[in-house]
């Protein structure tokens, strides 16, 4: 399995672009960030979204990407994946023809841009060559993580969360888990603005990742709020774990 990062930051700046992620060619996890990193060709080749809440740092790419890929023509609708209630959450407050066109019927009802498909907690949905599973997780909106598979690999995606259970202990039963994106959105001196958005610290972060029991997994952090990245990279230093790497914009890596 194949990850591309667009954009792994939890607000933007100039060099710093929002959260989205290009699974192999044709599925992204996350839609803060497409069209500003992919061409026309690229965009054309993504068919699976999947969206963990409805939180714009994960899902405004869609408004340039619905657009392109109208122009593009393809035929072929575009399926975003998530839970029922993030789902209905996008259609009334993203493509509601108020805040932007209701691409899910544009151009026509039988044939739109988007289609979307729900994922119930721990069913598994088969992309291609990939299974998805989708595990909620706690944070101020309908939310989710997924634990994604591909022959004897497979990636956690903690998603937006705080403390949380569910997704780690089916991380912990997965047999080929690689690696686990987890997010850290602040450092812990506002460990009480974490609490009330409900994200991660570097410390809140050690304690969710060991709740996996796998000290040696690969570990990657994501959604650092870009005017705090600093601070957070030296306290996640600090935690001294073996494999953890701060992910930065346009890294790639494979499973
Ligand atoms: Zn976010
Ligand atoms: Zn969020």
């Amino acid at each position: 399995m194949k990850i591309r990062v667009l954009g792994c930051h939890g607000a933007e700046l100039a060099n710093q672009k929002t959260c989205g992620f290009q699974i192999n060619t044709s599925v992204l996890m996350d839609a803060g960030t497409i069209a500003s990193v992919l061409n026309l060709s690229e965009q054309s080749q993504i068919r699976h979204i999947l969206i963990s809440h409805i939180h714009l740092d994960h899902t405004k790419g869609l408004a340039s990407f619905s657009e392109n890929l109208q122009a593009e023509a393809s035929g072929t609708p575009v399926t975003l994946i998530g839970l029922e209630s993030v789902l209905n959450a996008l259609k009334n407050h993203l493509f509601n023809n108020q805040l932007w066109p209701d691409f899910t019927s544009i151009p026509n009802r039988e044939n739109p841009v988007f289609r979307m498909q729900s994922l119930s907690k721990g069913e598994v949905l088969t992309v291609g060559d990939l299974e998805i599973s989708t595990y909620a997780v706690n944070h101020t909106v309908p939310s989710s993580g997924f634990i994604i598979r591909e022959k004897n690999s497979a990636l956690l995606y903690s998603g937006d969360t705080h403390r949380t259970e569910d997704i780690w202990k089916a991380a912990a039963k997965e047999p080929h888990l690689k690696a686990a994106l987890i997010e850290v959105s602040f450092p812990d001196a506002l460990i009480d603005l974490a609490k009330e958005s409900k994200h991660l610290t570097p410390a809140l972060f050690y304690k969710e990742f060991s709740k996996i029991g796998l000290p040696n997994l690969p570990v990657y952090a994501y959604h650092m709020k870009p005017r705090y990245l600093q601070q957070i990279k030296k306290e996640l230093e600090a935690l001294a774990l073996q494999n953890l790497t701060l992910l930065k914009d346009g890294m790639c890596f494979e499973l």
